[in-house]
């Protein structure tokens, strides 16, 4: 099975996506992805070739991915939100053969790509062509989508997918969020990370209805929530967060299922949501190098208070371990380790980065995910900072969470963040970087001291810096190596 064969089995009068008030249905899908396919084919760009978008979400996204897919070319989404410079690096590393820009966007790309503007040439782009799949040769193992990594904890790395990688996805669509061809998805995260396609994907694949948001606006979801009645969504915690301080207004009684997962949400935030919004609640973990979700706290395990802070368990089809990750041997319950993933789901290597690859993928299949946790004796994995956050002071390991956890308790700290600095008596040493309470003075000595009434003595801060705001990524996640720039060459 490929993506192209999937649209052609779902072709029908029933509505795919809408967007800025506009619907196209599978059928119209169908034959334009067919279109863009012929397009790509008459441009020259041949099997394997890279075609990059650079656009805001808009139904045309979904038409490239399903038409990059018929000519055997991978799709390639680059983040508008990005610096000019950063978005020249990406651009630069995935070499693609055309652009596809929005009007808006085409300006932040630098000169020497071929580009097709989405608003102004698009329709001539692929007008007259045929609506069938051209005859390519195209197979599940080819990779069709080349997402990038957020960029949390290095420079954003390429993630290659594939067909099969990706038609896992409507699978857990149904079994995971108990979607149908009767749902209707609202589906507002940006196309250019996982939890953008990938999650529309869950949808679309089954022949259900995607309401495709081009603007994270809390206002205008509500709104879009009651006019087409949306039975499920998927939110980072920022955006659920953004919905709760809304005004209230709209009727939100269609929603079945909130996902919602890619970074940490504080028990407190869930708490709220689940009083306020009453649906059911599925937290899902996953990463663009597992084409999205590979555990999944269900709705059920929302009543027992101490899950509230786990990620889930490994979905159905998919093995999640944790592993010592120094050793490689698998970890008692509840030490803490590497979660690794084997899975159908898993990434054939990132594009460009053979080092990284190889460190990533082991031979025996397993995906070394880089985020340190513990598994409870059910399976359950509780998130405990990434590997690379890890601080080794003096031999023994330190997780940064558990500093933090402790330090943000203490009198007059609002937000705190946790890293490893150079010492040159234990390699490396603990700093926290605290942001006060509003009209709080608290002083690093108190901080340190608090810390060590809860705290083993070598986990405790040595140091505390203190800031207005700790540096965060769209998604919500605090970007550590920022913070430990200054302090190492
Ligand atoms: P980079 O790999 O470039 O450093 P990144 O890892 O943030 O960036 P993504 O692939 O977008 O890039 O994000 C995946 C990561 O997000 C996971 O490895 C994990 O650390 C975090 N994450 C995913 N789901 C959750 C969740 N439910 N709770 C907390 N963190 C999560
Ligand atoms: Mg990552």
């Amino acid at each position: 099975m490929t993506l192209g064969a999937l649209l052609s089995s779902l072709a029908s009068d029933r509505p795919a996506i809408t967007c800025n008030g506009r619907t196209i249905t599978f059928a119209e899908l169908d034959a334009r992805a067919s279109q863009v396919a012929h397009a790509l084919v008459r441009d020259g760009v041949r099997p394997g070739d890279r075609v990059a978008v650079l656009t805001r979400n808009r139904t045309e996204w979904f038409e490239l991915l399903f038409g990059a897919a018929r000519a055997g070319a991978v799709l390639v989404g680059l983040n508008w939100r990005l610096a000019p410079p950063e978005i020249a690096a990406i651009a630069a590393d995935a070499a693609p053969a055309l652009v596809l820009a929005g009007s808006a966007e085409r300006a932040l790309l630098p000169s020497g790509f071929r580009v097709v503007d989405l608003d102004s040439d698009h329709e001539a782009w692929i007008a007259g062509l045929p609506t069938t799949p051209p005859a390519v040769p195209v197979a599940a193992d080819d990779v069709v989508l080349q997402l990038y990594s957020s960029g949390t904890t290095g420079l954003p790395k390429g993630a290659r997918l594939t067909h099969a990688n990706l038609l896992f996805t409507p699978r857990m669509g149904a079994t995971a969020y108990g979607m149908s061809a009767a749902s209707v998805n609202l589906l507002a995260s940006p196309l250019f990370h996982i939890g953008g396609t990938g999650y529309g994907l869950t949808t679309l694949g089954l022949g259900g209805h995607t309401i495709l948001m081009s603007e994270v606006v809390p206002s205008a979801i509500a709104a879009a929530i009651e006019e087409h009645g949306v039975t499920h969504a998927f939110f980072v915690p920022a955006v659920v967060q953004m919905l709760l301080d809304a005004p209230p207004g709209p009727d939100l009684s269609s929603l079945q299922v909130i996902a919602y997962g890619g970074a940490p949400m504080t028990e407190a935030l869930l708490k709220r949501a689940i009083g306020v919004l009453g649906c059911a609640f599925l937290g899902v973990y996953g990463m663009t190098e597992t084409a999205g979700s590979v555990t999944a706290l269900a709705p059920a395990d929302h009543d027992r208070p101490e899950l509230l802070r786990s990620v889930g368990r490994a979905l159905p089809w998919h093995e999640v371990a944790v592993f010592d990750p120094v050793t490689g041997d698998p970890s008692p319950v509840g030490e803490v380790g590497e979660i690794r993933v084997r899975s159908g789901q898993n990434t054939v290597g990132y594009w460009n980065r053979p080092a990284e690859t190889a460190a990533t993928l082991t031979a025996d299949g397993w995906l070394c995910t880089g985020d340190a946790a513990y598994a409870d004796a059910d399976g359950y994995l509780f998130l405990h900072d990434r590997i690379k956050d890890m601080i080794i002071s003096g031999g023994e390991n330190i997780y940064p969470a558990e500093v933090e956890n402790a330090v943000a308790g203490a009198p007059g700290v609002a937000d705190v963040a946790v890293i490893g600095v150079p010492s040159e008596r234990w390699g490396e040493t603990v700093k926290a970087v605290v942001v006060p309470a509003d009209g709080a003075t608290p002083t690093a000595e108190d901080v340190i001291a608090y810390a060590r009434t809860r705290l083993a003595r070598y986990k405790c801060p040595t140091s505390v810096d203190f800031v207005d705001a700790l540096p965060r990524n769209a998604s919500g996640k605090i970007l550590k190596r920022t913070l430990r720039a200054p302090y190492w060459p």
